[in-house]
């Protein structure tokens, strides 16, 4: 894209090639796009950016996503605090929502440790859940995904708490390696939760 007079519309194709996944010739087609779209319809999507951006915010706690200042799952008296269970990212929650059986808090680590991608330890909520471990957790269940990433991150992160006097368990994974959580049928994530082991 010329880059000696910033058209708007050149603007705007810079602006969607920022997005992950979305390269330059995705972007200016994008750009075209909404050149189409009716005026209404453009405003409505540009304000639901604001929107999500500015009313949407990580929970005080668990560090999923909530509009308030506490998700509905912390801010949920039944919840048994003693059993956090951290999760990679905040459609691991929906899936052992959807279990019904889950009864303990989350903890969302926001991606997983991936030294290739530049995602060191520091990038992750980590330092956020060992600040919750203070005598009121009694169990941590690593509940990412069993792939390479998600299994050094497991070790990683029991390796630190373990020392804390934590009992650190995994998920007992009956699904074949790589499987994705939020892909997992209810009762095989409960059953995967039941059999979990202390590592
Ligand atoms: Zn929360």
């Amino acid at each position: 894209m010329d880059n000696s007079k910033a058209l708007p519309l050149a603007v705007l194709a810079e602006q969607f090639a920022r997005l992950p996944g979305i390269g330059m010739k995705t972007a200016e087609r994008l750009a075209y796009h909404v050149m189409q779209m009716p005026a209404g319809q453009v405003r409505e999507f540009a304000q639901a950016l604001l929107n999500a951006r500015d009313t949407v915010h990580y929970c005080k706690i668990c560090q999923n996503f909530t509009e308030k200042e506490l998700c509905p799952v912390c801010d949920d008296p039944r919840r048994d605090r003693a059993t956090v269970c951290v999760v990679e990212s905040p459609k691991d929650i929906s899936a052992f929502e959807r279990t019904r059986e889950y009864k303990g808090v989350y903890h969302v680590l926001h991606g997983l440790i991936s030294p290739i991608d530049g995602i060191t330890p520091d990038k992750l909520r980590i330092k956020e859940l060992l600040a919750r471990l203070d005598g009121s957790v009694s169990e941590v269940i690593m509940a990412t995904n069993p792939t390479v990433e998600g299994e050094a991150t497991a070790m990683y992160i029991s390796k630190l708490i373990k020392p804390l006097g934590v009992k650190v368990t995994r998920l007992a994974f009956g699904i074949p390696i790589g499987g994705i959580l939020e892909y997992t049928d209810e009762v095989t994530l409960y059953k995967a939760l039941e059999n979990r082991s202390e590592i």
